[in-house]
């Protein structure tokens, strides 16, 4: 609809960024703008404030600008999952491999109770690596993953597919 095209419109596309041949969907040119945030936040409040979510869990570094926000709205609590060697007390943590090498995300042990109801929230999906990592993790701590959202899904990259079984949810589809 038209604000979602509006906020479509304020989101940056920069090539070659951060390698050549890449298109880097820059979100910061849409959170800084009053309106779009507004919009954004908005939307993902309206949509989760019914769903019975204990925790919003957001990916660093820009899962925690949206995961924040939506947590306060609903009334749920906020979990970050980290790079490792961030947390301080004891921590859960999943490996992912990236296109070149690997990765993990951490989130301490005692963030949730057995069947806690879990928003899993990140700026974007590409291939679904780091969201599928994140859904492990939620899991290996014996919650319940209700569904994922994005601001945006790159589907050419069928991140989709590798949460195959999960809800997903994306507010801009490029
Ligand atoms: P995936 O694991 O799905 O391949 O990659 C998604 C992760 O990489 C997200 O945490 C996201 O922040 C980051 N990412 C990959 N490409 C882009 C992009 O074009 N724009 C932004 N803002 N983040 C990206």
């Amino acid at each position: 609809k038209k604000e979602k095209e509006f906020v479509k419109n304020l989101v940056r596309s920069v090539e070659n960024f951060p390698e050549k041949g890449v298109i880097f969907r820059d979100i910061t040119t849409a959170l800084k703008n009053k309106k779009g945030l507004q919009i954004i936040i908005k939307d993902l409040t309206e949509r989760y404030k019914d769903k019975g979510i204990d925790y919003v869990v957001g990916a660093d570094a820009r899962g925690f600008i949206f995961g924040a926000a939506i947590a306060y709205n609903i009334g749920a609590g906020f979990v970050p999952a980290r790079k490792p060697g961030k947390l301080p007390a004891e921590v859960e943590s999943v490996e992912y491999s990236l296109e070149y090498g690997k990765n993990s995300i951490e989130i301490h042990k005692d963030a949730f109770s057995k069947g806690d109801r879990i928003l899993i929230v990140d700026d974007l999906l590409a291939t679904g690596g780091t969201a599928k990592a994140m859904v492990q993790l939620v899991e290996k701590l014996g919650a319940k993953v209700v569904e994922l959202a994005f601001m945006i899904e790159l589907a050419d990259l069928k991140g989709r597919e590798l949460l195959d079984g999960y809800e997903v949810y994306s507010q801009l589809v490029y």
